[in-house]
């Protein structure tokens, strides 16, 4: 039985053209900086995002982490989404770490942070505050793609201001193919951009942390502090220089996948979706919270895994294909279907 597995976008595996490159590549000690295919990613990094330098780590995490530590010092503090993966989802590191203060403000509908509030937020130089050093964005935000003139704001904004303007672009390619743009219209807003490789780009492991020389330089170092520094990492640089090479226009089929799923879905009574909300491939899905547990077990022995929440956010990418969403879609009417008639016996269902 195939596995239709839309939890999330990382869980792809290499394809054998993947595997081919991977067990090809030439390599070398990448912290004497003498990985011929590291080095490779990381100016292809820098070429296409339009910066001077890069470092390729192991995670998305580490790669946010140590930009957050190269712009910012001890008792700093950056402006940051309440739901912002750097805030909310990285275990706090920036604070752990770092010794960073982050200023959460609530993110708006679109996934921006309103920049009145930002700029409201932004600490007097004075001896009471945490200094305010940086403002860190987040492109694509639960699937949304920020604004591009939106971007030119932020970006106007951080400048008068004096902050540094980070982007966390673990799906900066899914905004990329979303609007059609070339990716230094939306990187030429920010001084440095993570990106991931291990989510629809498919690669098994790594980011890139692109930016100026001289922050690059520091990040490099705090890469190692972090226990990040690697050896013949090349062997996995290769499949991100390979996702890159064969995996950025193809997201577009991620993203009419999702469209596909989420118009099929909204035309199940008894669940709720909203296809118009759907820019890029993320699928967010509402049913009676009483039937969560049912749901993602009628799906599993069927082969198809979900990760419920308050709501539940269905994730196309590489190693799902149209007929996968179709059958997904079957597979949502068929329990909606044999629950319903039986709606009174909802209670026992849980
Ligand atoms: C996945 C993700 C990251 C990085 O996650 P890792 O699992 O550490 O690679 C960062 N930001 C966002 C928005 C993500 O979705």
């Amino acid at each position: 039985m195939k596995v239709i597995d839309l939890r999330s976008d990382t869980v792809t595996k290499p394809t054998e053209g993947m595997r081919a490159v991977m067990a090809a590549a030439d390599v070398g000690d990448d912290v004497y900086g003498e990985d011929p295919t590291v080095n490779r990613l990381e100016a292809t990094l820098a070429e296409r995002l339009g910066k001077e330098a890069a470092v390729y780590v192991a995670t998305g995490t580490q790669s946010n982490l140590i930009g957050l530590m190269s712009h910012c010092e001890r008792g700093d503090e950056y402006i940051v989404g309440q739901q912002a993966h750097t805030y909310k989802y990285e275990g706090g590191g920036a604070a752990v770490l770092g010794s960073i203060q982050p200023q959460p403000i609530d993110n708006e509908a679109d996934g921006t942070l309103d920049l009145g509030r930002v700029a409201a937020a932004i600490k007097p130089d004075d001896s009471h505050f945490a200094r305010t050093r940086l403002f860190a964005l987040e492109n694509t935000h639960g699937g949304k793609v920020l604004p591009m003139p939106y971007l030119k704001d932020a970006a106007a904004l951080a400048r008068a201001k004096g902050l540094g303007l980070h982007l966390d672009g673990a799906r900066l390619y899914n905004a990329v193919v979303a609007q059609r743009v070339n990716v230094r219209e939306i990187t030429d807003a920010f001084d440095t951009v993570s990106i991931c490789l291990s989510k629809g780009l498919g690669a098994p492991v790594g980011s890139v942390l692109v930016g100026p020389k001289a922050l690059l330089a520091k990040a490099r170092r705090w890469r190692k502090v972090l226990g990040g520094g690697m050896r013949q990492a090349g062997v996995m640089a290769a499949a991100g220089l390979y996702a890159l090479d064969h995996h950025v226009d193809r997201l577009a089929e991620d993203h009419d996948n999702a469209r596909l799923l989420a118009q099929k879905l909204a035309a199940i009574p008894g669940v709720s979706v909203d296809p118009a909300a759907v820019q890029t491939n993320m699928v967010f899905l509402s049913v009676a919270p009483e039937l969560g547990p049912a749901l993602k077990a009628w799906l599993q022995e069927r082969g198809m895994m979900i990760s419920l929440g308050p709501v539940i956010r269905l994730v196309t990418h590489l190693d799902v294909s149209r007929d996968d969403v179709t059958a997904f879609a079957d597979a949502v009417g068929k329990f909606v279907q044999q629950t319903a008639p039986a709606g009174q016996r909802a209670g026992a269902i849980v």
